[in-house]
């Protein structure tokens, strides 16, 4: 029954029992034949009257009750309606009942806090919650609209820079999440400054801006930036370089001096595509490419870089698996004293046996393990395994043995790779006086005093110290000072250059003169020939390693070579495969 009916029938029970009542009261007063007598004069007049009044009094509390009820319910009914459509409401005065008042202004409450909810949602579905940039759907929708936009416009192009972070998984892993979340705020801020200096709380509310460059954040440790208007690819490279200049000042953060560098790749509108899903994902092999070329670079793409990534990104997904599937084996290259044949000594390199691509050489997969974190795997396994292999060898007639094993210096630098060779050394049962590590000069200078701390441990642990790649890069003589080294491994680069020039020759004398005077032992990598041999044999070089005298071999065939003497010169490739005695 509807609310008008209701209050019709109300007014017409009044009127029937008021009615009533009055012919109770004369009832009781009077006697029957005197009220039989008035019944009978007054009936015509009381009749009629009856009813007018009665028609009156109804239409009267009809009209009381619309004002006090139907008509403000009518006006919270509009008010509602307004609010479902997301019309702004302020005239909740106009209501009359006092009660009702107070449900309009909930109402009017209720609007605000839909409306603030509103735009919360508007804010996630545009932007990135935690850095406030805007997030991967404006991005895409952002550079259709750029796109758009140039093509009615002659000779302007757009650049697409795909930006990650090097090495951001590792930071997370070894200072936390909530540090790693620190990071990519201030990374986020520092790249909108450099870029647009935008506000993109405004941007959630206006979607549509096509005609500004534009930072967004993918995902992780991802970022995408769009240049409009360009007239030259160069434009984006000189913006590429100031991000990467931006970005390598150190970040504070929680009393931490974070160092991180980052990798672009670009792709520009319309050479490399014409449409979002083609720009992004050329940009994206772009900056794979930038990556595995060291780094804290950039790159532009190129059609060629596609072959390119879809092995990396092969070799990438086979990574997860080849520990478990003993895709993993190492090689054993002899390291040969010229003075102490007692001295037998190994460097561990590693190979992978791909199930379709092949062997595949570590200067292939090591740059992609280190690149996605898989080398602290990597680099335990590799160390299980050498650790392992020399605790067979101390068994089966081979007590002098050294194994020289190569660190990255992402292990190094967030790492625990004390614990790990403390843990290994114990779990084989062997002396540390077998275990020598291999560091380059580039993992110990980003931090220098994480890897002065980390060796001053090992030496105390007993493990030999090697330097690495001497000859390359820095090639700083204080560090040879600085920190706790017992050998120095001169590069092959700098070997080959001394059979070229008699500057390298001096270059090298002056340097086994020193390395001898700090008491270091000096290994020379990569010698290939006779004449190499002959030269460092009289420059007072201890310890050679290369082709010339062995290549890296199977652990069965180096432990021919240790049994045969480790005699100048061997072709490894002739000597039966060592196989220990059966009891
Ligand atoms: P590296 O530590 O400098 O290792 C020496 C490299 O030079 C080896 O290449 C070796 O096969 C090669 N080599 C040795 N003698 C000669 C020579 O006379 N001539 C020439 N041309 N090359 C020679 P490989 O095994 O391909 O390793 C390349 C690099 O990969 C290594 O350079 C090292 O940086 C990295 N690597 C290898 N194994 C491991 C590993 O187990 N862990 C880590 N983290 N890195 C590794
Ligand atoms: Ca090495
Ligand atoms: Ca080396």
């Amino acid at each position: 029954m509807t609310l008008k009916a209701k209050i019709l029938g109300l007014s017409v029970l009044v009127v029937l029992v008021s009615t009533a009542m009055t012919g109770l009261l004369a009832y009781i007063c009077i006697e029957t034949s005197a009220i039989e007598q008035i019944i009978q004069d007054l009936s015509g007049i009381t009749v009629a009257s009856f009813i007018i009044a009665t028609t009156v009094l109804i239409v009267l509390i009809y009209r009381l009750l619309y004002q006090i009820v139907i008509q403000p319910i009518k006006q919270l009914q509009t008010l509602a309606n307004k609010i479902s459509e997301g019309e702004e409401i302020c005239d909740v005065n106009t209501i009359e009942a006092s009660e009702l008042i107070t449900v309009g202004e909930s109402l009017v409450k209720m609007q605000q806090s839909l409306k603030a909810k509103d735009h919360e949602v508007k804010k996630l579905a545009y932007l990135d919650s935690l850095t406030g940039l805007p997030n991967k759907a404006t991005l895409v929708n952002s550079l259709n609209q750029m796109i758009d936009r140039a093509k009615n416009k002659h000779d302007t192009k757009i650049g697409v820079l795909f930006l990650n972070l090097d090495n951001f998984k590792t930071i997370n892993d070894s200072l936390g999440h909530k540090i790693g979340d620190i990071l990519l705020k201030k990374a986020a801020d520092r790249l909108n400054n450099c870029i647009c200096g935008q506000d993109f709380f405004a941007l959630s509310r206006h979607p549509k801006l096509s005609t500004k460059n534009l930072i967004a954040r993918l995902s992780g440790d991802e970022f995408m930036l769009l240049l409009i208007d360009l007239t030259s690819a160069q434009e984006a490279s000189s913006t590429a370089l100031r991000i990467l200049a931006t970005l390598a000042e150190p970040f504070l953060l929680n009393g931490n001096e974070v160092h991180i560098k980052a990798s672009i790749g670009i792709s520009i509108y319309p050479n490399d595509g014409n449409n979002a899903e083609v720009l992004i994902k050329n940009s994206d092999i772009a900056m794979h490419a930038a990556k595995s070329k060291g780094k804290n670079s950039y790159q532009f793409y190129d059609d060629s870089m596609n072959i390119h990534m879809a092995r990396r990104l092969e070799l990438e997904s086979g990574m997860r698996t080849a520990i478990e599937n003993n895709e993993f084996f190492l090689n054993y290259q002899p390291r040969v004293s010229i003075n102490d044949p007692s001295k037998r000594e190994f460097e561990a390199l590693i190979r992978w046996q791909h199930p379709t691509r092949g062997l595949i050489g570590p200067m292939e997969f090591i740059p992609i393990a280190e690149e996605t974190g898989f080398i602290q795997d990597i680099g335990e396994w590799i160390l299980d395994q050498a650790c392992q292999q020399i605790r067979f060898w101390r068994d089966n007639g081979m007590p002098n043995v050294l194994v020289s094993i190569n660190i990255s210096s992402i292990q190094i630098n967030y790492g625990s790779p004390v614990l790990s060779i403390k843990n290994m050394l114990s779990k084989h049962d062997i002396s540390s006086r077998h275990l020598e590590i291999e560091i380059t000069e580039s993992s110990l200078i980003e931090n220098e005093a994480v890897a002065i701390n980390l060796l001053t441990h090992l030496r105390n642990l007993g493990v030999a110290i090697a330097l690495d790649d001497f000859g390359t890069g820095y090639s700083s003589l204080s560090y040879l000072k600085r920190f706790p080294i017992d050998t120095l491994k001169i590069d092959r680069t700098f070997i080959q250059d001394i059979e070229k020039d008699q500057e390298s020759l001096k270059i090298l004398k002056s340097i086994i003169n020193l390395a001898h005077d700090l008491k270091l032992k000096i290994v020379a990598e990569g010698v290939e020939t006779r004449e190499q041999l002959d030269s460092l044999i009289e420059l007072n070089c201890e310890t050679i390693q290369g082709f010339y005298l062995a290549k890296p071999m199977l652990a069965e065939r180096a432990a021919s070579y240790y049994l045969n003497g480790f005699t100048l010169p061997v072709n490894s490739e002739q000597l039966p495969l060592y196989k220990p005695p059966t009891n």
